[in-house]
């Protein structure tokens, strides 16, 4: 047994520092970036959020309603080839740029993939999922699907270490998804007591990604907007968000009216919800179970991407970036005592 003393931090744990700045209004910032990735060597243009592979967030209308901003979506990998078949028909080359398709790593997995990737020429992003990202399998399957995809963008998770996230871009991975157990519907680390925080997770798996050339996605823990800025802050060159995009009209399932109020279902893709609606399918998709929640109804998706987007820009005006690019750069994150979170949603 060892201990590791080194402080690691969360969102809540930090602020940002506000810095002199020369931007007058925060319609002069610009969230666009631009990235080559390592090993396609493709490149992607755009406002680097996406929405999580879960089923009640990345679905094909949260996929159409995302592109127009220019956001992307990892979606979930319940639809079957037939949907697939019927959304591609109907997309532009545009919105399959926007979009990854996402697998776990088994035989069916692969077949599956490869049927829908036979569909379209345009689709460019394959998104490996699994619950732990340290096994030799995943590694495996990463060298696996690189050299049978060759010029594709292979994003591949979880894991939370600078090392790990080494070996999946040596594999062949573009992207490393990074997070274990900050969901808002995981219990990970309720039911393991497996984790790392997520904000130093960000930190010291963004510098090991850079070094090679790769870039990482902060997946999970973003509970309102300060959050999302905090993640690109720390380095991350993707956010990826559950919660934070369920309960809308793009989201899937039905409105649940309670007492006069409106509510959606949100739920882990490891949890029951998950099991019984995918009939066993998703088991291995995390370590541990996770929740299911009733979220309230929040219409259109729109409205809270204004709020998501308008928020770090905001934060960017604050530390006197121009480009999202920029924030890391001006970021000084300043650790705050525990008294002082309970203001923290002001
Ligand atoms: P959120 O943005 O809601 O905080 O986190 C979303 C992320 O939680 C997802 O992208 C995924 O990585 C993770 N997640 C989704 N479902 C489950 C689950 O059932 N169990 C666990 N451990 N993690 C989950």
């Amino acid at each position: 047994m060892r201990i590791e003393q080194d402080l690691k931090l969360g969102f809540k744990d930090v602020m940002i520092r506000p810095k002199r700045s020369t931007l007058k209004s925060r319609s002069q910032v610009s969230l666009e970036r631009e990235y080559t990735f390592l090993h396609s060597n493709m490149k992607w243009t755009g406002v680097p959020i996406m929405a999580a592979n879960m089923d009640t967030v990345g679905t094909f209308e949260m996929a159409k309603k995302l592109a127009e901003k220019t956001l992307f979506t990892a979606v979930h990998k319940h639809y079957s080839v037939a949907e697939w078949t019927t959304f591609l028909n109907e997309t532009s080359a545009e919105l399959k740029n926007s979009i990854a398709v996402s697998t776990g790593t088994g035989k069916e997995d692969s077949k599956k993939l490869k049927e829908i990737f036979d569909l379209s020429e345009d689709l460019k992003f394959i998104c490996i999922d699994v619950a732990n990202g340290y096994s030799e399998h995943f590694v495996k399957f990463v060298k696996k699907t690189r050299e049978q995809y060759p010029d594709k963008v292979i994003i591949a998770g979880n894991v939370v270490t600078g090392e790990m996230v080494e070996e999946l871009l040596i594999a062949g991975a573009d992207i490393i998804k990074v997070g274990i157990g900050p969901g808002s519907v995981c219990t990970t680390r309720v039911k393991t007591g497996v984790g790392y925080p997520q904000l130093s997770a960000i930190i010291e798996c963004a510098d090991a990604a850079h070094g090679l050339g790769g870039q990482i996605i902060s997946d999970g823990g973003c509970a309102i907007p300060g959050d999302v800025a905090k993640a690109f802050g720390a380095g991350a060159d993707f956010v990826m968000l559950g919660g934070m995009l369920a309960g809308h009209d793009e989201s899937g399932g039905d409105v649940i009216e309670v007492k006069g109020e409106k509510f959606k279902r949100f739920y882990g893709m490891s949890s029951s919800t998950a099991m019984d609606k995918h009939a066993g399918g998703v088991a291995e998709y995390r370590a541990s179970e996770g929740k299911t929640v009733q979220v309230p109804y929040r219409g259109p998706v729109e409205n809270t991407l204004q709020d998501i987007l308008g928020g770090i820009r905001s934060t960017c005006t604050y530390v006197g970036a121009g480009r999202l690019k920029e924030l890391t750069k001006r970021t000084t994150f300043i650790r705050v005592a525990e008294q002082e979170n309970t203001v923290y949603s002001k």
